[in-house]
This record gives C-alpha cells, sequence and structure tokens, in this order.
C-alpha cells in the first residue's frame, strides 16, 4: 500500500501494494489527481509554508528535541550557488518549486542576516560563521512551535524520529 497526495489540491488517496504501476495510473485518473509539470499549472497555486498545529505529525515536530547532526560533527554545506548552510537538508528548503518564492521557512532566518551576507561569494567561510545565522538556526530549535519559528526542516531530519539514521538499519 502506497499513499499518493496530490499537492497541489492536498488530495491524499490510497494505493493498494497488490496495484502495479497501470493500475495505479488509471486510479489517479480517476481520482482526478494530478501534477504540474508546466509552470502555469502552478500559477495561483502556490503558498507560503504553513503550519497546521491540529495534526499529530505537526505537533511531532512541534514537540520534539532536536539533536543537530552536523553540529556533532562540525561540518558545513555550500550550495552551488555559493550559499554557507549548516546541512544540505536546510540548503534543499531554500527553492521549493510547491512553495512561493522565497516562501519556505528558512527564508524567514535567511532574511534576518541577508542572503548575501551568507555567500561565500561575498565573504569567506570564517566572516560568515562570524555572522548569527547559524546561531539564528541553532535558537529555532528552541522555539515552542514550527508556527513561533522552530525550523521545521530540523525537527523533521534531527528529531527524535530519525528517519534518516533508520535507512541504516
Ligand atoms: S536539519 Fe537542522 S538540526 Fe538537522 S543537521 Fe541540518 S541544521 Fe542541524
Amino acid at each position: 500500500m502506497t499513499q499518493v497526495r496530490d499537492i497541489m489540491e492536498k488530495n491524499v488517496i490510497t494505493i493498494d501494494y497488490t496495484k502495479n504501476a497501470l493500475d495505479a495510473s488509471v486510479i489517479l485518473k480517476e481520482k482526478e489527481i494530478s501534477f504540474p509539470t508546466k509552470k502555469a499549472d502552478l500559477l495561483g497555486k502556490l503558498n507560503p509554508e504553513m503550519f497546521n498545529s491540529n495534526s499529530k505529525v505537526q505537533q511531532y515536530y512541534d514537540t520534539t528535541p532536536i539533536k543537530c547532526k552536523v553540529k556533532e560533527e562540525k561540518s558545513i554545506y555550500i550550495s552551488a550557488e555559493g550559499i554557507l548552510q549548516p546541512c544540505c537538508w536546510v540548503a534543499g528548503q531554500m527553492y521549493n518549486w510547491y512553495h512561493t518564492p522565497k516562501g519556505s521557512q528558512i527564508w524567514s532566518v535567511i532574511n534576518k542576516v541577508g542572503k548575501e551576507n551568507i555567500s561565500a561569494l561575498n565573504y569567506t567561510i570564517e566572516e560568515i560563521l562570524d555572522n548569527e545565522y547559524l546561531n539564528l538556526v541553532e535558537e529555532s530549535w528552541s522555539k515552542s512551535s514550527c508556527n513561533e519559528g522552530k525550523l521545521q526542516v530540523c525537527a523533521k531530519t534531527c528529531g527524535l524520529n530519525d528517519a534518516f539514521a533508520q535507512q541504516y538499519l
């Protein structure tokens, strides 16, 4: 059994594991589940990232303690455009196609320091580490909820339920 979510319409349907790919495509068509294939499909449908505190999974993200993987190993991540981020998970939040441009949560932190100030094209790594960006990321972990500024990507990646580590069991 697997679940398919129509991101545009936020519908979720379940497809039994006995179904093959052709069956699945018929079910998706019958349920009118569609996926964007062109930029025009996205117009008027994208929203800034939002958090539904009533959902159980959101309540987990809001409350789980965070044990940062990269803080422990003292690594950082530089994106292809030269932006210093703590890790690829956070960097991967910058350009989510399913949110309005700069509408994902990480931009609320980036905007506090300015994207240009965490760019390795403009500053040395040491200079960027001296600004407050990484501290702001860390400070978010103790916020009371994602709506209050706790970074959901951190709760998802480095919370108690460590899906990343579970891959290697
Ligand atoms: S997702 Fe957040 S908590 Fe996890 S490694 Fe990256 S910065 Fe640290």
